[in-house]
């Protein structure tokens, strides 16, 4: 198990120990973050009929020995549900099984465990379905919800689960990862700009990061004098963590947990990549343009918002136009 799992897992081994643990369990998180590992983990060792304990970390697991174990390695321990699908939504259908299934005796006496690998998934009908199962009183199962979605999913389910966000890296760690070979101190701005972005495990890849670095001069040279565009969308379109990124930064922004004094370092590192940047870069001079303020990069990441849930709800979007129209209107919005 990776090892920013562990501290959940000692958490969660606590509440199942002392009959505290939730009936609805949501685990949050980027892609990559380990949350299906984890969600495995606390399957099996609620199935388990014995589980034991790791002394030295305080963690249950199951024993793989006993009746429930051996059953639910074959895949037919009977009060266990997984719900999956192939097709684009989880529906209503999908989760009326869920209904049923929690609402029958348990065969083996031991607890019921329903998991939902993909919530965001679930279409709006079929998660008020879901709300129901949650509420019903005296719920005798355990569901667990993984996501790495939260924007996806409604409010009345996620306020209704117990969240455990997963975060792979905390943003010290991330920095010290990132910059082993980096050499130079680049101060307090770098730190303050890392520990914003501690939730993107893609950037401990020297080749990502990069990208990302590049992604970050670009955006920020966009908002604040209108240049880098054609760059900009071109990453936009070929980089596929580039929307996620783009949400990140301006969250961040939009909060002003952003330092701004990196600002010029980021600038001098555009320079140092040194892309081709057009004819653009010869009306670039010194200017550094002004960065919008906390209202306008708020509206910017509404924006971005419906973009991105445009971009999800299409089956076959035509990314290109949806991008390109997103920085027409970001535009739009800085010149207001
Ligand atoms: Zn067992």
């Amino acid at each position: 198990m990776q090892s920013w799992l562990v501290p959940h897992q000692r958490l969660l081994s606590q509440q199942l120990a002392q009959g505290r643990l939730a009936h609805a369990i949501l685990f949050a998180g980027v892609a990559g973050a380990g949350k299906s590992a984890l969600a495995n983990w606390l399957v099996q060792a609620l199935v388990c009929r014995q589980p034991g304990k790791d002394n030295d970390q305080g963690i249950l697991f199951a024993c793989q020995n006993c009746k429930s174990c051996r059953l639910y390695r074959q895949g037919s321990y009977p009060d266990f549900l997984s719900v999956t699908t192939d097709a684009k939504n989880i529906g209503v259908d999908d989760i009326r099984a869920v209904s049923t299934f929690v609402e029958k005796k348990a065969h083996l006496g031991q607890n019921k465990v329903v998991l939902l690998p993909m919530a965001e998934k679930m279409t709006t009908a079929a998660a008020n379905a879901l709300l129901k199962t949650l509420e019903e009183p005296g719920l005798s199962c355990v569901l667990i919800l993984v996501s790495d979605d939260l924007e996806m999913l409604l409010p009345t389910i996620t306020s209704r689960c117990r969240l455990y966000d997963i975060r792979p890296l905390s943003g010290q760690a991330l920095l010290e990862n990132l910059g082993r070979d980096k050499g130079r101190d680049k101060g307090q701005a770098e730190v303050n700009l890392f520990a914003n972005v501690s939730q993107l495990p893609e950037l401990t890849d020297e080749a990502v990061y990069r990208q990302f670095r590049l992604f970050t001069a670009l955006l920020l040279d966009f908002l604040a004098a209108r240049r880098s565009r054609a760059d900009l969308l071109a990453l936009l379109n070929e980089n596929t963590y580039a929307f996620r990124w783009l949400e990140y930064m301006l969250v961040t922004m939009a909060r002003s947990q952003y330092n701004w004094l990196s600002w010029s370092g980021i600038r001098a590192e555009l320079a140092d990549t040194g892309i081709n940047r057009g004819e653009q870069s010869a009306a670039a001079g010194d200017d550094a343009g002004q960065l919008p303020d906390t209202e306008t990069i708020w509206q910017v990441y509404q924006l971005v918002i419906a973009c991105i849930r445009q971009l999800k709800s299409m089956v076959q979007a035509n990314a290109g136009y949806l991008s390109e129209k997103l920085l027409v209107d970001i535009e739009a919005v800085l010149d207001k």
